[in-house]
């Protein structure tokens, strides 16, 4: 007979659970509780909060000079800057400052001063970071750059946790952070996939898109997530590591399908930054990764994905 496990637990701000889905009730329930572990063992890595972590080491140390890290964090401070480079900086581990700045670390939510802004602004962006390959270093260029990993850590740990479900055996598995960032192996019986339901950003209630999710990963970023308003607008959580401002588009939300949540749950906050035609040009170059927009004001999905040589676009 066939068993499905669910485990759950919170980490990085988020409620993740992991699913696990077999005959062998035994290795179901010891490869789910080891997937827990892995996320709590990266959370204790990667976290800006735990004063002890790998990445908090780092931003103490590393305007100094270079600190020798972990060769797992190491690695994924290089894919996150390489995301970085291929987002034209839209994504970017540096942004720290200037969530600080906009009052979303504490929060509350502020409007900087114009000089708050652009010292903030020149403590960022990914140019700041030397990476030593060989000596497993990291170094900042000046005092005040900070690493943040909050928009590509959980979807790490995600592909963390799945990679230790099917290291076990288990036969088919899905974990998801907060829903956010959600990975899928194997199916169900009887299906092709395991089914996610993407809520509406306004009405949580509501579903925007339903899909069935097999070998693939999906992130979702949306601009109504946290907010504060001022004076009539609304300041997002998002912000562009350029400009050093909240993102203010007609996006509403941002859905990421590719192989690995490492780089949708990246993907999805860099493209709510570039906007619809910046995310098109990325599909354009990585034929392996697809799109769902939500527009503001707009009823349907807009799914963009790559056929043949062109991109092709419909509505769910
Ligand atoms: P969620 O955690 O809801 O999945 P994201 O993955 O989009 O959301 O990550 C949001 C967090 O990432 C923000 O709270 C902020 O700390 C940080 N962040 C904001 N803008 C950027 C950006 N352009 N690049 C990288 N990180 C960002
Ligand atoms: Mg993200």
């Amino acid at each position: 007979m066939s068993h499905l496990l669910r485990l759950q637990t919170f980490a990085m701000g988020s409620d993740f659970e992991v699913f696990a889905f077999g005959e062998d009730r035994q290795l179901l329930r010891s490869a789910a509780e080891a997937a827990i572990e892995e996320i709590e063992r990266t959370e204790a890595l990667l976290s800006h909060y735990l004063p002890d972590s790998e990445v908090s080491f780092i931003n103490a140390h590393a305007a100094t000079e270079p600190v020798r890290v972990h060769p797992e964090v190491f690695d994924l401070i290089a894919r996150a800057v390489q995301l970085a480079r291929e987002t034209q900086g839209a994504f970017d581990i540096t942004v720290m400052p200037l969530v600080r700045c906009w009052g979303f670390y504490e929060g509350t939510g502020k409007i900087p001063s114009a000089e708050e802004l652009a010292e903030a602004v020149e403590r960022v962006g990914y140019a700041h970071l030397s990476l030593d390959a060989e000596e497993l270093s990291v170094a900042f260029d000046t005092s005040g750059v900070e690493i943040h990993l909050g928009a590509i850590g959980k979807g790490y740990a995600v592909d963390r946790a799945i990679e230790v479900l099917r290291d076990a055996g288990v036969p088919a598995g899905m974990v998801h952070g907060g829903h956010s960032s959600v990975r899928a192996y194997g199916s169900l019986p009887g299906g092709s996939g395991w089914q996610i339901n993407l809520p509406h950003p306004l009405e949580p209630e509501r579903s925007m898109a339903r899909l069935l999710l097999q070998n693939h990963a999906i992130s979702t970023s949306a601009s109504t997530e946290q907010y504060f308003e001022r004076h009539g607008r609304r300041y997002g959580h998002i912000l562009d590591p350029r400009s050093g401002l909240p993102v203010q588009n007609d996006l509403l939300s941002v859905s990421v399908l590719a192989e690995e949540t490492t780089v949708t749950d990246a993907l999805s906050t860099a493209f709510l930054v570039l906007g619809e035609e910046g995310a098109r040009q990325y599909v354009r170059q990585h034929p392996s990764v697809q799109v769902l927009f939500l527009r503001r004001e707009a009823e349907h999905v807009e799914w963009i994905t790559t056929a043949g040589n062109g991109l092709s676009s419909h509505e769910v």
